[in-house]
């Protein structure tokens, strides 16, 4: 797999471009299973976000000050929340309220571009784009900006590689298209909002349905469409495949591998059970601690924080904080994780080892690893968690408490 070309150094006066006054509007209303995708592609997970966010953070970096606006099937609304959540602040503070999309591409784009319309910031120009192409560029972005605001009506198109011939109903060749002449049209396609939208609304009173994109709409009602170069690189996940090549290609470029290390201890008190991993074993005593004293997850978060330098768990739960007063560690271990993708990073594995003469591990190392990769959120193939006694030695050995070694190996961004 070859790496992505670096984006072109930018003229300064597109650098300081204000897109206040644009809206980008995200198409991701497909209710589709296809492709074996099992639930809406959009809302899939790879290298550690859903394929919404990854397109999201995109734009937003790429136009910051435009409003961003999502188009979704009203049933994925959970699942857009979920996707939302996890993205960066520039997102978040970008995103308008999802407008629900209709039966068809070109229904959920009015839908959009309705929503748009009654916002209370005054939007000139509008780009439409498809959630399935993440790897959008920053020019990209500005070049359906800029032929926006000149032509009115734009979309990049890339040169055709291959011969393109016809074929007949049975499947035979006829004729050959001349590749010259032929763009395959892409998406972020720019658009005068007034224009659009207006477009828009006629094609949908006339309920049209023969015409492909949006700017085939734009075309429809009169306007010639300004064609752009496109970009290779910027193709749409379609099938599984494609998912798949899209994620090694986002996980290539997580090249700054880090690994980090944490250490606890807890000491026993009275009580008759024990929180290890997220999971409530019994035992003749309890583990003493300001939250619920789950030592291997304590050492965990400190694994996960080391690896990105970022302090430690006390740095960020103060014991002193009434506020962790037995509060469960899966807060401190879920926001590490956080840390981690905020960052731009995936998780790669953890790995735990307790050190305790009793109780045994063995019979709930499962549910440990289950209950680590759920809160953890990524695959349970990716945590590991052992453990050992100290053959009677220490304080361990003697019983007067559990100790914890952890490791984290993280990927960011390189
Ligand atoms: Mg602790």
């Amino acid at each position: 797999m070859s790496h992505p070309p670096q984006p072109p150094s930018l003229p300064r006066d597109l650098v300081e471009e204000d897109f206040t006054d644009v809206a980008i509007l995200v198409v991701a209303a497909g209710r589709g299973a296809r492709m074996g995708f099992g639930a809406p592609k959009q809302f899939r997970r790879m290298a550690g976000k859903s394929l919404l966010s990854h397109t999201l953070e995109a734009l937003a970096a790429a136009a910051p000050g435009a409003t961003l606006l999502t188009v979704i099937d009203a049933s994925g609304l959970p699942a857009y929340q979920t996707a939302i959540a996890e993205t960066s602040s520039a997102v978040r503070q970008a995103l308008a309220a999802p407008a629900f999309g209709g039966a068809t591409r070109l229904a959920s784009a009015h839908a959009g571009l309705e929503k748009l319309h009654e916002l209370a910031k005054p939007i000139k120009v509008v780009l439409i784009h498809d959630a399935a192409r993440i790897f959008v560029t920053k020019k990209l972005v500005y070049d359906a900006i800029h032929f926006a605001r000149s032509h009115g009506a734009c979309a990049p198109g890339v040169a055709v590689v291959d011969t393109i011939r016809q074929v007949d109903a049975a499947g035979h060749a006829t004729s050959t298209l001349d590749r010259a002449r032929l763009r395959a049209i892409q998406t972020p396609q720019g658009f005068d909002f007034e224009l659009i939208l207006a477009a828009h609304r006629k094609a949908a009173a006339e309920a049209v349905s023969d015409v492909s994109d949006d700017a085939g709409i734009a075309e429809r009602a009169g306007h010639s469409v300004r064609l752009f170069e496109g970009d290779p690189e910027n193709w749409k996940i379609t099938t599984m495949q494609d998912f798949e090549r899209a994620e090694s290609r986002l996980l290539a470029n997580r090249s700054d591998v880090r690994v980090g290390q944490g250490f606890d201890v807890h000491a026993f008190c009275d009580g008759d059970h024990v929180w290890i991993g997220g999971v409530r074993i019994p035992h003749e005593r309890g583990l003493d601690g300001h939250s619920d004293a789950d030592v291997l997850m304590h050492a965990m978060t400190d694994a996960l924080l080391g690896a990105i330098a970022e302090g430690d768990i006390g740095a960020h739960f103060p014991p002193s904080d009434p506020r962790w007063a037995g509060a469960a560690s899966e807060i401190f271990l879920a926001y590490a994780a956080e840390r981690v993708r905020q960052r731009g990073g995936v998780i790669a594995h953890v790995d735990g080892t307790l050190i305790c003469e009793a109780p045994k591990l063995g019979p709930h190392r499962d549910a440990v690893r289950a209950r680590l990769a759920a809160i953890l959120d990524i695959e349970i193939e990716r945590v590991a968690v052992k453990a050992t006694t100290s053959e009677r030695l220490g304080f361990t050995g003697r019983g007067e408490g559990i100790a914890a070694m952890a490791s984290a190996t993280v990927r960011l961004p390189g």
